[in-house]
């Protein structure tokens, strides 16, 4: 038994895959003379397909990113056509009579080793291009072998030593029924996506791949952040058990769909839902939600190899716009970087990427790809109740900088006679210390504020969101963090305007009743989150939840706020007894 991260509840009890991102097995094979002919013209045809998929990458980066990051593409060209690559396989499979992906795999080998070895930092770097560009031409050798967790066809718990949130959105719910991975905590998006699609995960484990095998029988404890290698029967029967339990929960609380989320005295608080892809609005409507509070559209941007056209991002706001209403739907600009890449973001690496070229600050460094979403948006508003949200904002400049972005594509769109909606609500995500210190000032220039908690709580106590290593320290009850929200809420409402969070925060039973006390006028959530935490307002009232709040508010010790929830929690258990 291994403890981890709980990153996403339920119990899966399955077969292991173990997945290996994109790493090829290459087979050698020797060649009868005959054969050699057409394994030449197999590679050749290979180097042609890659080379114009390449063509087509670097016109489309070029068209939306400019020259810099077309550049890239066009240098992976050059290495295709180095004759150290194409000559030394072709040699490789003439003379030692071997399949082309034996050799290719060889001379590739050879040549990044050679990069690897040279003093210049930049060419060194080089040696990856050299690896990945092998990759692809592979890929294109062996035709479609698993390369990606959507090609998985039978019921398996993935277990890997990392899985990025574009690898996890790949996912198909009904093969992957688990996953357990050795990095990761409760908030990076990995877990987060993990939660959304209702798979149970656990994350953070360090080494879970040294101590499971191909053949290995696992449950996942998602609830606990358990994973269990080969258990015996006593310990199958347990979990298969606890799993119904938790299904009969979940369908009882299924039953509180079409009721609001009101306290026991008549304070009724927002509830809606967090979504990543359109694919996710029917648990949306199953969650009972009043809306879509959080839309993350950078999951557009992902898995592909180009990027999204205003019309196809027009289309897509516009239906998940249309499928919400009367409700609304937050759409919020990209928030590209860190821990989220789109293919044509790769060669960006930087050495501190959370706290780097990202969300806004990636936009307002590239204005093409954000003037294109922004008039995505704004001709979609149109269809639905939408309002925009910015992400990453660290203070009033910023804000102006994007606001005018608004303005201007506004302006563009009325002379090109092009409907919107012109009083559209704009929202700041209030994620980093900075803007929340400022959030009176910038009240003025906002129509609500979104609290993402976990940004907040990585920026304000310096715990990376997404590293195992620390994350026993990530404390969502850290007095700093919940004066920081409370700071917010204040402001927000002194200025007139409605507050919401929509970090993970959000989504945790053991937080509803003090989030509720300080004033928040909206939760936003994975859909599947949201039966739980309204079964709780319905429970409690505003009033003690507000007395509970300036309790917690006034401690000085954090042993103390917990044993005041703790307390809390007790009382409210034997009260239901
Ligand atoms: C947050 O930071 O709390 C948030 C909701 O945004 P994301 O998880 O997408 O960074
Ligand atoms: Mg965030």
């Amino acid at each position: 038994m291994i403890k981890g991260v709980a990153a996403s509840s339920g119990i899966a009890i399955g077969k292991v895959f173990m997945f290996e991102e994109e790493e090829f097995i290459v087979e050698k094979r020797t060649l009868t003379d005959y054969e050699i002919k057409g394994e030449v013209m197999r590679f050749r045809k290979a180097i042609a397909t890659v080379r114009e998929e390449l063509k087509k990458t670097s016109k489309s980066a070029f068209e939306k990113l400019g020259k810099k990051h077309s550049r890239l593409f066009d240098a992976y060209s050059m290495i295709l056509d180095d004759p150290m690559l194409k000559n030394g396989v072709i040699k490789m499979v003439v003379k030692e009579k071997v399949n082309v992906e034996h050799a290719l795999q060889f001379v590739i080998n050879e040549i990044s080793q050679s990069f690897m070895e040279i003093k210049d930092e930049y060419l060194r770097e080089r040696s990856k291009d050299i690896i990945d560009i092998g990759k692809k031409i592979l890929k294109n050798l062996t035709g479609t072998k698993i390369n990606g967790l959507k090609d998985i066809l039978s019921e398996v718990i993935v277990i890997a030593h990392n899985l990025s949130p574009s690898d996890t959105i790949a996912m198909r719910k009904d093969k992957v029924i688990g996953f357990a991975i050795d990095m990761g905590g409760k908030t990076s998006h990995t877990a987060i996506l993990a939660h959304s699609l209702g798979i149970p995960a656990v994350v953070g484990l360090k080494n879970i791949t040294r101590h499971i095998k191909p053949d290995d029988m696992v449950i996942i404890d998602g609830s606990q952040g358990i994973v269990v290698i080969n258990p015996d029967e006593i310990t199958i029967g347990n979990y298969e058990r606890e799993k119904k339990k938790e299904q009969e929960v979940a369908k009882e609380l299924g039953k509180l769909r079409d009721l609001s989320a009101v306290t026991t005295d008549g304070h009724t608080i927002e509830l809606s839902a967090n979504i990543e892809v359109p694919e996710e609005i029917p648990i949306v409507f199953e969650g009972g939600s009043a809306g879509i509070g959080l839309y993350r559209t950078e999951y557009l941007y992902m898995n592909r190899d180009d990027l999204p056209s205003e019309e196809e991002q027009y289309k897509q706001y516009s239906e998940v716009s249309k499928s919400i209403l009367p409700n609304s739907v937050i759409i919020r600009t990209l928030d590209l970087g860190a821990d989220r890449m789109s293919k044509t973001m790769e060669a960006l690496a930087e050495r501190n990427p959370f706290m780097g070229l990202r969300a806004v600050r990636y936009c307002l460094k590239h204005p093409e790809i954000f003037r294109s979403q922004l008039r995505a948006i704004l001709r979609a508003s149109v269809h639905g109740n939408m309002k925009v949200l910015f992400p990453m904002i660290s203070g009033l400049d910023e804000l102006k900088i994007v606001k005018q972005f608004m303005d201007d594509t506004q302006y563009q769109l009325s002379k090109e006679g092009i409907p919107f909606k012109e009083d559209i609500e704009i929202g700041v995500m209030i994620e980093v210390p900075s803007a929340a210190l400022t959030a009176d000032i910038m009240s003025k220039e906002v129509d609500f504020f979104s609290i993402g908690t976990n940004d907040l709580i990585q920026y304000s106590l310096a715990v990376d969101r997404v590293n195992e290593n620390v994350a026993d320290l990530y404390n969502p009850l850290h007095i700093s963090v919940l004066r920081l929200i409370k700071m917010v809420i204040e402001k927000g409402h002194m200025a007139g305007k409605w507050v919401g969070m929509c970090g993970e925060m959000a989504a945790d039973p053991a937080f509803t009743k003090i989030l509720i006390g300080m004033g928040l006028d909206e939760l936003s959530m994975s859909a599947i989150s949201l039966p739980k935490i309204k079964n709780i307002i319905r429970s409690i009232s505003f009033s003690s939840a507000r007395e509970l709040a300036d309790e917690v508010m006034a401690a000085e010790d954090q042993g103390d706020i917990l044993r005041m929830l703790r307390r809390d929690e007790l009382s409210r258990e034997n009260r239901k007894k």
